[in-house]
């Protein structure tokens, strides 16, 4: 199997030694420009003796911004005194794809996120999801990756984990959230989770919490904000930094079926007749799509299939049939 031969990433940073690294997860990339080049993925690595291990992750979508703001910053001022156990920081996990400001590798259109378990042979997206699968994941005892909407959607800002089958991890899991204190925290059901990084660590039994901070290719103050705090209680909350968590109010949200997803079926112009945030009732619009090409045509209605607020939606003022146009979740208490 062509899992058993080693990954060609060469780390720059010791994973067994104390006190603060930065350095590179280094994956050689010959190309037309540098024969013998590398891409050099920054991390780093703050240890302090014994006690859990977080992998803390950012860009794994290229064009989202609060999770490499909060973790560029982290690794800055965490101080390894102030640290039991180990953090390992990777910013901008598709460095690639950080560099260019897209979702994708621009190098092979690698998405991180449809990438994993990867492979050690495959592309260079590929290269680097089976790192994490068989070098970071396995030294983890909380993973923490942080995602927003990225230039095609927009979020309400929420920290999100998983219902599991194993009941026990999944609660760890919603601990976490809770302890993170985003504005929303949210129960997540995905559309797609074949070759997620989220799948390929709830598979390996670890905790495993993410986030949707809000998108459109951009961050915002209030964003960022949630993510310097939340990062910081997470790991406070893990027991590596020590102190309670900053809890601020959180409202729950439920996504109890694939009826939150509304899909365009037509392409044009979009017209968002509800904003993040505010109350939908089943069959309300909730957005229009405009024909363009010529005059008098009515616009085509996407309604809403559940009652619950406004927790995602398309972003760029055009949309192509099939974009996801809107989604809807539940309120819990
Ligand atoms: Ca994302």
């Amino acid at each position: 199997m062509s899992s058993l031969r080693p990954s060609p990433i060469a780390p720059t940073v010791d994973f067994d030694r104390d006190g603060v690294q930065h350095g590179f997860l280094r994956l050689p990339y010959s190309r037309d420009d540098s024969a013998w080049g590398s891409v050099m993925i920054p991390i780093c690595v703050i240890r302090n003796g014994k006690g859990p291990t977080a992998l803390l992750s950012g860009g794994n979508h290229g064009d989202e911004y609060e999770g490499p703001l909060a973790l560029y910053d982290l690794a800055r001022t965490l101080d390894p005194k102030d640290v039991s156990g180990m953090v390992i920081i990777v910013p901008a996990m598709n460095y690639p794809a950080f560099r260019a400001g897209t979702r994708t590798s621009p190098i092979d259109k690698g998405n991180m996120n449809r990438s994993f378990p990867g492979r050690p042979d495959g592309t260079v997206t590929e290269k680097i999801a089976d790192y994490f699968q068989r070098e970071l994941l396995p030294r983890a005892d909380i993973v923490f990756d942080f995602h927003s909407g990225g230039k095609t959607l927009d979020f309400v800002p929420f920290c999100a984990a998983h219902t599991l089958p194993d009941k026990a991890l999944e609660q760890k899991a919603f601990d976490a959230v809770a302890a993170f204190s985003a504005p929303f925290s949210m129960r997540m059901i995905e559309i797609d989770s074949v070759g997620m990084y989220d799948t390929a660590a709830e598979e390996m039994g670890k905790v495993f919490v993410s986030t949707e901070l809000g998108g459109g290719g951009t961050s915002r103050a209030q964003t960022v904000r949630v993510a310097r705090r939340g990062i910081l209680n997470l790991l406070r909350h893990a027991g590596i930094v020590a102190g309670a968590a900053e809890k601020g109010r959180t409202q729950w949200l439920d996504m109890p079926s694939g009826d939150c997803f509304s899909f365009a079926e037509d392409d044009g112009m979009i017209e968002t007749m509800v904003d993040l945030g505010e109350p939908v009732e089943k069959g309300a619009v909730l957005a229009r799509i405009h024909s363009t090409g010529r005059t008098g045509i009515a616009p085509q209605e996407i309604r809403a299939k559940m009652s619950g607020m406004l927790a995602a939606r398309h972003f760029p003022g055009l949309v192509k049939a099939g974009d996801c146009a809107a989604v809807v979740a539940v309120e819990v208490d």
